[in-house]
């Protein structure tokens, strides 16, 4: 968990599942809280360290790996969580994904595992698309589904928080196929934010790059094969 400055106000921490965070005066904004207490304890000692503030957390989507360390987060420092709809019903009762990929019966033990259902956390603030000023962060909220029903990537100060609406290749290259429920929602989420202009774009998996074109192109070829 490698903490990485971008500009004045963002930074990402590196690491299998990417933590981003972003400050504004007295505040200061986790974008997703990595897969469990230990990973995001890493990250908020670095935080505090550089005497950072750790008021707020967004959680991109309901998948584990993102969300596993929030309840340690809401209980230690009462952040104020937000997520985007049927994504904040999820980390609220995280057990929705075992029954979900178990077709709608009671998942067995083998689905009940850290990486598909994280411990619960109660959401203050249910998110939709758009720009918006929340608590004196100006961000635009941008919804990308396809990897998840109601995934938002975030923008602010230049910079996108792409959560996974792409993936670095290193990770393309280990998974071969990545995750996602819907491959037209996937690849209409792939057009939408590759003509978007930022300074730089954090993935939730892989590196931050400074352009996009030439990984988009890559996914959106491996995409359309399906
Ligand atoms: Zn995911």
């Amino acid at each position: 968990m490698k903490m990485n400055q971008l500009n004045n106000n963002c930074y990402y921490f590196s690491s299998s599942v990417n933590v981003g965070y972003v400050h504004e005066g007295n505040n200061g904004l986790l974008i997703d809280a990595a897969i469990d207490q230990s990973a995001i304890r890493k990250v908020v000692r670095q935080l505090e360290e550089a005497e950072l503030p750790i008021t707020h957390l967004f959680i991109t989507h309901a998948h584990a790996d993102h969300y596993g360390g929030a309840a340690y987060l809401k209980k230690h420092y009462n952040v104020k969580v937000m997520a985007p709809k049927l994504e904040a019903a999820i980390v609220e009762n995280p057990i929705i994904e075992p029954i979900y990929m178990f077709q709608g019966n009671t998942p067995v033990g083998e689905l009940r595992n850290k990486f598909l259902e994280g411990p619960p956390v109660e959401v203050d603030l249910v998110v939709d698309e758009g720009e918006q000023e929340i608590d004196g962060f100006h961000i635009e909220f941008i919804s990308t589904p396809g990897h998840s029903y109601h995934q938002l990537a975030l923008a602010t100060n230049g910079i996108l928080f792409a959560a996974d609406s792409y993936f670095g290749k290193k990770e393309l290259d280990k998974h071969k196929i990545p995750y996602i429920t819907c491959a037209k929602d996937t690849i209409e989420s792939l057009e939408k934010i590759k003509d978007k202009v930022y300074d730089g774009a954090v993935p939730g998996m892989g590196l931050m790059k400074k352009t996009l074109k030439i990984l988009f192109s890559i996914i959106l070829n491996i995409t359309k094969t399906f």
